[in-house]
């Protein structure tokens, strides 16, 4: 039999899948992406690629969209839950990739793995603790300490914290069904539409709106900041596809902190403490093959 080297990453991500066989950025043998489509397709062609490498396999790390079940004590641990997504939820993910590939499987949320890969190979490397947010279709964070996500009672929701609306400034009521004007319902990708009726990726960079924008990211980062003293942040996501945003995230972090924490990352170095993601369009599939190498599987 041949010599175990080998890790299997999953990204399962609302609307396409990636897969790959491999040990780090440099050592990727094999790698394929395809549409989501129903469950039990999908699956299939996850077995269907990893089939040829079951023997070289240590296991697989798989980073799904949500919301998922990671709790190992809960009956329904490993499911798609509640998604929107038709067909996929109530979805045992992880049982019917366990069954069919009878391999050690771990499994997070697409953003905790994200910031899992960041972590040991990417913006974040030697940098612990610290946090992934990704703003788009949903705003999420995974925050990293000790080489691992941050888990307690239930699994971090840092899309849903309140921060400061003006409704004079900004007088949209939000999008979020449970909480209306929280982080994710004012400036996740859906309210940007929802309130300018338009998309935010078809946005002029000149909108003012970027400017209300950066202000409420600001504002959750400054509470994440106080709170869980990362040492390097990332921001992913679509919105964060528009480059300038950073440099107008950064200059209102610094202002609403307005010195109170003195260190040189918060005060001088800005531009390299809140920063892109460095792993590219391979990001979700490396981090689910962090997963599992960090994994006690
Ligand atoms: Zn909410």
């Amino acid at each position: 039999m041949a010599e175990k080297t080998l890790f299997g990453g999953i990204e399962a991500g609302g609307t396409k899948f990636v897969c790959a066989v491999g040990s780090d950025p440099n050592h990727i043998v094999d790698e394929i992406r395809f549409p989501t489509t129903a469950p039990i397709k999908t699956i299939q062609q996850v077995c269907d690629f990893f089939a040829p490498h079951l023997n070289q396999l240590h296991g697989i790390g798989l980073g799904s969209f949500g919301p998922v079940d990671v709790d190992p004590a809960s009956s329904t641990y490993g499911y798609i839950t509640t998604t929107p997504k038709p067909y996929w939820g109530n979805t045992n993910i992880l049982g019917m990739l366990r069954k069919k590939l009878n391999l050690p499987i771990a499994m997070d949320l697409d953003v905790v793995t994200a910031g899992l890969g960041e972590a040991k190979w990417g913006a974040s490397m030697g940098f612990d603790p610290s946090l992934y947010l990704t703003i788009g279709t949903g705003i999420g964070g995974g925050y990293i300490v000790n080489g691992k996500p941050l888990r307690g009672l239930v699994s971090l929701e840092m899309g849903h914290i309140h921060i400061p609306h003006d409704l004079n400034l900004d007088p949209f009521q939000g999008t979020c069904p449970y909480h209306g004007d929280c982080f994710e319902g004012l400036a996740s990708g859906p309210a940007i539409q929802a309130r300018l009726g338009q998309r935010a990726e078809t946005l002029s960079d000149n909108d003012p709106f970027w400017d209300v924008e950066a202000g409420y990211i600001a504002y959750a980062l400054v509470n994440y900041i106080l709170t869980l003293a990362p040492r390097k942040i990332i921001l992913g996501g679509g919105i964060m596809q528009k480059d300038f945003m950073f440099e107008k995230i950064r200059a209102r972090v610094k202002a609403l902190l307005n010195k109170y924490l003195n260190h040189p990352a918060l005060i001088d170095h800005m531009d390299g403490y809140i920063v892109p993601p460095a792993l590219g369009n391979r990001a979700g599939v490396l981090g689910a093959i962090a997963l599992i190498m960090n994994s006690d599987q």
